[in-house]
C-alpha cells in the first residue's frame, strides 16, 4: 500500500482555498502500481455475485473500467448532466466544494444486478451516496462500494451505513 500511497500526490488548495486535492495522476502513470491498486480495489469482491462496475465521471471511470476488466464483467457510467446521450435519471447532491448532479442511462440497470460501485476517493459521500440511490431507483442491488482514498475526517462512509465500505487509503 505505500507504492500507491508515494504515487498519490497532495495539491493544496485546489480547486479552492482550504481544500487538499488528492491528486491521482501520478499513481496513473505507473502501470505496476496501477494493477495493483485495482487488485486491492476488488479483493473483497472477488468471490461475490457481481453483474456491472459503475464509476463516477471522471477519475470513478479509470479505475472502475480497469476493475470491470479485472472482473471480467461491464460498465455503467455515472455522469455529469448532459453528457449521456440517451434517457436519464438524475439526481442532485452536496459535494465537499459546491454541489453536483450525477445521471444514469434509464437502460444501465437491470432488476436484480449487483454492482459494484468505484470511485477514485470518498469525501463527503455524497457523490458515493447519490450514485447508490441511482443504481437502487433503477432496481440493482449495490454489491458494495470502493474507493481508492478515503477522507476519515469527513465521515462519508456514515452515508453508506447499509453499504460495505472498502478503501485503500486513509486520511
Ligand atoms: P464527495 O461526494 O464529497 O464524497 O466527493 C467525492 C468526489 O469528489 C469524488 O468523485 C472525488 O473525485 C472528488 N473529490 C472530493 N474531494 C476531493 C479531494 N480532496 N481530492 C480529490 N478529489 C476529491
Amino acid at each position: 500500500m505505500q507504492e500507491i500511497t508515494a504515487l498519490i500526490r497532495n495539491i493544496p488548495d485546489f480547486p479552492e482555498p482550504g481544500i487538499q486535492f488528492k491528486d491521482i495522476t501520478p499513481l496513473m502513470k505507473e502501470p505496476k502500481a496501477l494493477k495493483l491498486a485495482v487488485l486491492e480495489l476488488i479483493k473483497p469482491f472477488i468471490n461475490e455475485d457481481i453483474n456491472y462496475v459503475a464509476g463516477m465521471e471522471a477519475r470513478g471511470f479509470i479505475f472502475g473500467s480497469l476493475a470491470a476488466a479485472e472482473l471480467g464483467v461491464g460498465f455503467i457510467p455515472l455522469r455529469k448532466p448532459g453528457k449521456l446521450p440517451y434517457d436519464v435519471k438524475s439526481l442532485s447532491y452536496d459535494l465537499e466544494y459546491g454541489s453536483a448532479s450525477l445521471e444514469i442511462h434509464t437502460d444501465a440497470v437491470d432488476s436484480a444486478d449487483r454492482i459494484l460501485l468505484i470511485d477514485d476517493l470518498i469525501a463527503t459521500g455524497g457523490t458515493a451516496a447519490a450514485s447508490c440511490q441511482l443504481i437502487e431507483q433503477a432496481g440493482g442491488e449495490i454489491a458494495g462500494c470502493a474507493f481508492v482514498i478515503e477522507l476519515d475526517f469527513l465521515n462519508g462512509r456514515e452515508k453508506l451505513a447499509n453499504h460495505q465500505v472498502h478503501s485503500l487509503i486513509h486520511y
